[in-house]
């Protein structure tokens, strides 16, 4: 049996790897974590994507305790949700150790339920400048889990070097734009779909996809004329 683990937030980019892996593998198992998120409702929303997806596996891991270790913006209410773009420092909703929890907690439950495929969609292109979500990272953490559990562990990241434009055209490939689109939570202010439209999450997702419908745009121009010449 082909299993993988999926770890999914009900996101735009976790929900587009989950979409794929469903192509790939036999039994999917997703794995949300519960760290005391701003909004509460990420929990129900992706919990309502793996039910309309008919993902039947999924586990919401209790992460609470990073709250309490934690300073970020996406766990504390009184720290405002960074609105523009950081090049060079972490923004503040950094919650640091986060990927490292994540990939070790959802490797451990990997090694019980016999999975060796994990799958995240970390990426290094969409500016976040997170470290925790750079390839280097994920290598090293995968040697780590393989080494500390003797348990050869692929972590898989189909979205590291996508930008968000590639993103949408993943989920479009596999008919589900308008489901992402619709159904997925990727806003720091916790509205679903389309979002609050000012906050960083909502500018990158939104610039993603007019970049994607308008090189699709473009496309369908080129073919058509192609094909009356
Ligand atoms: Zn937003």
């Amino acid at each position: 049996m082909n299993k993988a683990i999926v770890i999914f937030s009900g996101g735009q980019d976790s929900t587009t790897c989950l979409i794929q892996a469903q192509q790939h593998f036999d039994e999917i198992h997703c794995v949300t974590f519960d760290y005391g998120q701003r909004h509460k409702q990420e929990i129900e929303v992706a919990r309502n994507i793996c039910k309309k997806l008919e993902v039947y596996q999924h586990k919401i891991m209790d992460v609470t305790l990073l709250n309490e270790l934690s300073i970020s913006a996406l766990t504390r209410d009184d720290i405002p949700v960074p609105s523009q773009h950081y090049d060079q420092d972490i923004p503040s909703s950094f919650v640091p150790g986060r990927n490292i929890l994540f990939l070790t907690l959802a490797g451990i439950y990997a090694y019980q339920i016999g999975a060796k495929t994990l799958i995240t969609g970390v990426c290094e292109t969409d500016f976040s400048n997170y470290p925790d979500c750079r390839h280097d990272f994920v290598q090293a953490q995968q040697k780590v889990l393989s080494l500390g559990m003797d348990y050869e562990l692929d972590i898989q990241t189909p979205l590291m070097w996508l930008t968000k434009a590639e993103t949408w055209a993943l989920a479009d490939q596999y008919k589900q734009l308008e489901f992402i689109k619709n159904e997925t939570l990727t806003c720091y202010n916790g509205i679903i779909g389309t979002g609050c439209q000012s906050c960083i999450a909502c500018d990158l997702r939104q610039k993603g996809l007019e970049a994607y419908l308008a090189s699709k745009e473009n496309e369908l121009h080129h073919s058509t004329t192609h094909n009356f010449l």
